[in-house]
């Protein structure tokens, strides 16, 4: 399998961005996976603490390599907000190919020294491990809320991103560029969108000169998606959008057969919900410019 090192540099030279899908269980596991294989695109499958904690770090490993047997594109998986070295040495021992050291909550300067004692622990468990930074309040929980823009806080500066590249040593930079996580109602029923500050992204590019991720992508306008590609990002996160859908699934399976106790009856509805929003998501990340 082509390394997650070797995917980033092939879609920052074709201008596209590999999708980023979050999970917690087999359901939402098996459907990003169908989507992959039906794209034929790499994917990267990311668990927060919280949902490595519900599926278990050993068990979401064991059923990443079993798909990879099977698969022919590459699946890769990713420990997305990891906030303690410990969290991240246990899933680099399980064979995880990428961490993102979340210390954002903390000052600059500790996020900075905290990050570059992590990446040369890490690195030294697993030289090819993929470690992401961030920087900046992209707010927390890819959940349903209230998010008010007019709270937002300040973007990441170029400034900020280069010092904190060259401080830490990190392969690839999560910044804040008008992006955050969750959705509002309104988001949910699609009737917003959330918006990019392009300029900024372009500028942290040209600043860092390295893989730069989009965290909280869910909601997001699809031509600022496009655009924002184009201004050097690799890397989308997309985690509400398929928690709507697993939900709009399972409620849709369950009206539909309300007498039904066989699992395998009624969650197929989710499964073919949650596939249909991560292959949209794919092919839009995916698209030539
Ligand atoms: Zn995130």
């Amino acid at each position: 399998m082509e390394s997650l090192r070797a995917v980033l540099d092939r879609v920052s030279r074709e201008k596209i961005a590999v999708a980023h899908f979050n999970v917690s269980d087999f359901l939402q596991t098996k459907a990003v996976v169908e989507a992959a294989q039906e794209t034929s695109m790499p994917i990267v499958i990311g668990l927060s603490e919280g949902e490595r904690e519900f599926i278990g770090v050993k068990q979401i490993s064991a059923l990443i390599k079993a798909y990879r047997q099977d698969v022919r594109v590459p699946i890769f998986l990713n420990a997305d907000h990891t906030h303690s070295l410990k969290s991240a040495i246990d899933a680099v021992q399980s064979g995880f190919d990428s961490v993102v050291f979340d210390l954002s909550a903390l000052s600059f300067e500790e996020n900075i020294r905290q990050t570059r004692e992590a990446v040369d622990i890490l690195k030294a468990i697993n030289p090819d491990l993929i470690i992401e930074g961030e920087i900046g309040d992209i707010g927390t929980g890819s959940s349903i809320r209230n998010l008010d823009t007019a709270e937002r806080k300040p973007l990441t500066t170029p400034e900020e991103a280069k010092h904190f590249v060259e401080q830490t040593g990190v392969d690839v930079l999560a910044p804040a560029v008008g992006n955050m996580h969750g959705m509002s109602a309104s988001m949910a029923r699609g009737e917003t969108k959330k918006r990019l500050n392009l300029t900024t992204i372009a500028d942290i590019k040209a600043a860092t000169g390295i893989f730069i991720t989009l965290h909280g992508a869910s909601g997001t306008d699809d031509s600022d998606l496009q655009a924002a590609i184009a201004a050097g990002i690799n890397v989308i996160h997309i985690n509400t959008e398929l928690r709507v859908a697993w939900r709009q699934g399972l409620e849709q399976g369950l009206k539909a057969l309300p007498n039904e106790v066989v699992p395998y009856k009624v969650l197929p509805y989710p499964l073919s919900t949650i596939k249909e929003v991560a292959a949209s998501r794919i092919s839009l990340f995916s698209a030539a410019h």
